[in-house]
């Protein structure tokens, strides 16, 4: 296991749609470890496989940091097949630095997925787990929650973000204490 690097917008990746896993191997697990591992060390609620530069359609949440492992979920393949009501959660995003915005999602969702072990199940959210599954399966879309919020705003944080590339604070870690997906 090792700890990844975590892409940040404006990197290609993002943007790419990831491809279906076709085979769950050790390769595959020890990936998701991997992610797993990253998302802890950032420390963010969840991480899907174009954060780190990998174009495949795998996640891992958790969202329970009381009791970390505990209830982390891998999931490759994750799918939506309901969804219902509305929610609107301040989110933010490992691979956008330093800003968050209120995002308009689902409340609840049902999600079909299939594990490491080779098993297909389906994972009932709510609220944060809604949130960050429909967060994490947007980026296997090649889609940021920046891409759910109004024109302008937008806008002005690809400003903000390129004035800090240019001037070399691209890297720099101070995050806003949010909850990242
Ligand atoms: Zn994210």
């Amino acid at each position: 296991m090792a700890l990844l690097r975590i892409r940040k917008f404006p990197d290609d990746v993002l943007k790419k749609p990831a491809l279906p896993v076709e085979s769950i191997n050790g390769r595959l697990a020890q990936l998701l470890d991997s992610m797993a591992q990253t998302m802890y060390a950032a420390p963010g609620v969840g991480l899907a496989a174009p954060q780190i530069g990998e174009s495949q359609r795998v996640i891992v949440i958790d969202t329970d940091h009381e009791e970390p492992g505990k209830h982390l979920l891998k999931l490759i393949n994750p799918e939506i097949v309901e969804s219902e009501g509305k929610i609107i959660w301040e989110e933010g995003c490992l691979s956008v630095v330093d800003y968050t915005a209120d995002v308009e999602r689902a409340k609840h969702v049902l999600v079909r997925a299939w594990t490491p072990e080779q098993k297909q199940i389906e994972i009932e959210g709510d609220e944060l787990l809604a949130v960050a599954l429909q967060h994490e399966i947007d980026h296997l879309n090649g889609k940021l929650f920046i891409d759910r919020i109004s024109r302008i705003k937008r806008e002005l944080y690809k400003r903000k973000r390129n004035k800090m590339l240019k001037e070399g604070k691209a890297d720099h870690d101070e995050r806003p204490s949010k909850v990242l997906i």
